[in-house]
C-alpha cells in the first residue's frame, strides 16, 4: 500500500477471483463457467461489431433492452443492463444502503457482498445459514428498513428458497430493498422477476456469465420497478454511462436470440449435476443439493484443502474457501460430462492413494 492510499479504504480487503491459470491447461471447474461456447451467431455479432470500437457503445443499450424485454417479458423501464452482475450490486449498494439502510445478508454467500459494503462503507449484518446450509427466511422478516442482499440459488452451496419464501422476505420489508441475486436461476431455481411489478421494494439481478456462457464479455442486469431502475441509472450516469460496450450489447442480442440454445444447455449441465451428486455420493461425499452449475461438497475421508490441492496437482480446479464452517468443504463446477467423469476417476485415485475404505 502506497503512503496515499486513503484512510477511508483502511478496512478494504479486495475480493479474491478465482484462478484463471496460463501456466498449464486444467479441467476448469473453479469459477462457475459453462463448459459450452457461446452460440455461433454470439462470435458473428461480436465480430462484426468490432470494425465500430472507434465509436462510443449506446449508452441508452437500446437494442439489447428491447431485446431483453421481449425474451423477460418485461418493460424496458423495468431494466438496467451492466458490466457483469457485480456492478449491479455495487451500483444496488451504492444507491439503497447507507448507515440507516445497513445491508444485511448470510453469513455463508457471494464473496462480493462484503467487500462492496466495505467499498462504500455501508455497515453490515450477517446472518448465520442453518446447520443444514439453508437460509432460514424467518431470519430476514420485518428488518425495518434494512437492506436485505440474497444470492438465490445461494453461493457456494447451491441451495435455494422458494417463490413463496422469497415473497414473504419482499413483502416483510417493505422500508427496505430486498435484492435477489440470480446468477444461478437458470439451472433450476425459481425466479422472482414475477414479483417485480407487484413490490417497489424487490431488485432481481441476473448475468449472461453462466447459463448463456458470456462470463468474459461482462454482462449482468437488473429487474424492478421504474423508481427503483431510475435510482440505479443515476448511480451508472455518475459512474460509466458506456458501461455495456459495443462487442458485449452485440453478443448479448444475438444470445437472446438463441436462447433456446442456452436454455438447451442448461438443461445438459442439471442432468451431469445428478450425474456428479450420485458418483461423489457414491465416494463417500457429502453433497447438498445444488440448483446451481456447480456442487458443494465434503468427504470425512480427505479434508478439503488437500483435496484441492491433490486434485489441482493432478490437472483439475475447483474452488476451496478457506472460511470457517465450510473449509471441509469443495465448489465443484458442473463441466461437461467428460469433464466430470475425469473429475470423478481422480477422486477415486486420490482416495484410493490415501488408504481409505471404498
Ligand atoms: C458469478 C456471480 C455473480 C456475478 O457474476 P458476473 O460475472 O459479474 O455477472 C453474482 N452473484 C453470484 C452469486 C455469482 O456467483
Amino acid at each position: 500500500m502506497s503512503r496515499f492510499f486513503s484512510h477511508r479504504l483502511d478496512r478494504l480487503v479486495p475480493y479474491t477471483p478465482g484462478e484463471q491459470p496460463i501456466d498449464r491447461t486444467y479441467i476448469k471447474l473453479n469459477t462457475n463457467e459453462s463448459p459450452f461456447p457461446p452460440s455461433p451467431g454470439v462470435t458473428e455479432a461480436a465480430a462484426r461489431e468490432a470494425g465500430k470500437l472507434r465509436l462510443y457503445s449506446d449508452p441508452t443499450v437500446r437494442d439489447l433492452t428491447r431485446a431483453m424485454s421481449e425474451v423477460f417479458e418485461i418493460p424496458g423501464d423495468h431494466i438496467i443492463l451492466t458490466n457483469g452482475s457485480d456492478e449491479v450490486l455495487n451500483f444496488a449498494f451504492m444507491a439503497f444502503a447507507d448507515e440507516e439502510h445497513p445491508l444485511v445478508f448470510p453469513t455463508i454467500t457471494y464473496g462480493f457482498y462484503p467487500v462492496f459494503a466495505e467499498l462504500n462503507r455501508i455497515p453490515y449484518e450477517e446472518i448465520p445459514l442453518k446447520a443444514d446450509f439453508s437460509v432460514d427466511p424467518a431470519d430476514y422478516q420485518n428488518l425495518g428498513g434494512k437492506t436485505v442482499v440474497i444470492a438465490n440459488p445461494n453461493a457456494p452451496t447451491g441451495l435455494c428458497l422458494t417463490l413463496e419464501e422469497v415473497e414473504s422476505i419482499v413483502a416483510s420489508n417493505p422500508d427496505g430493498v430486498v435484492i435477489i441475486d440470480e446468477a444461478y436461476v437458470d439451472f433450476g431455481g425459481e425466479s422472482a422477476i414475477s414479483l417485480v411489478d407487484k413490490y417497489d421494494n424487490l431488485l432481481v439481478t441476473g448475468t449472461f456469465s453462466k447459463s448463456r456462457s458470456l462470463a468474459g464479455a461482462r454482462l449482468g442486469f437488473g429487474f424492478a420497478c421504474p423508481s427503483l431502475i431510475a435510482d440505479l441509472h443515476t448511480v451508472r450516469y455518475s459512474t460509466n454511462p458506456y458501461n455495456i460496450n459495443r462487442m458485449t450489447a452485440a453478443a448479448g442480442v444475438a444470445a437472446l436470440a438463441e436462447n433456446d440454445y442456452f436454455m438447451q444447455n442448461c438443461r445438459t449441465v442439471m442432468d451431469t449435476r445428478v450425474y456428479t451428486t450420485d458418483a461423489l455420493r457414491a465416494l463417500g461425499f457429502s453433497v447438498l443439493d445444488s440448483k446451481a452449475n456447480f456442487v458443494f461438497a465434503a468427504s470425512d475421508r480427505i479434508e478439503g484443502g488437500e483435496l484441492y490441492r491433490t486434485l489441482k496437482e493432478r490437472g483439475i480446479l475447483v474452488r476451496h474457501f478457506d472460511k470457517d464452517g465450510i473449509s471441509n468443504y469443495n465448489r465443484i463446477t458442473i463441466g461437461t460430462r467428460e469433464q466430470m467423469e475425469a473429475l470423478i476417476a481422480t477422486v477415486t485415485d486420490i482416495l484410493q492413494e490415501k488408504g481409505a475404505s471404498l
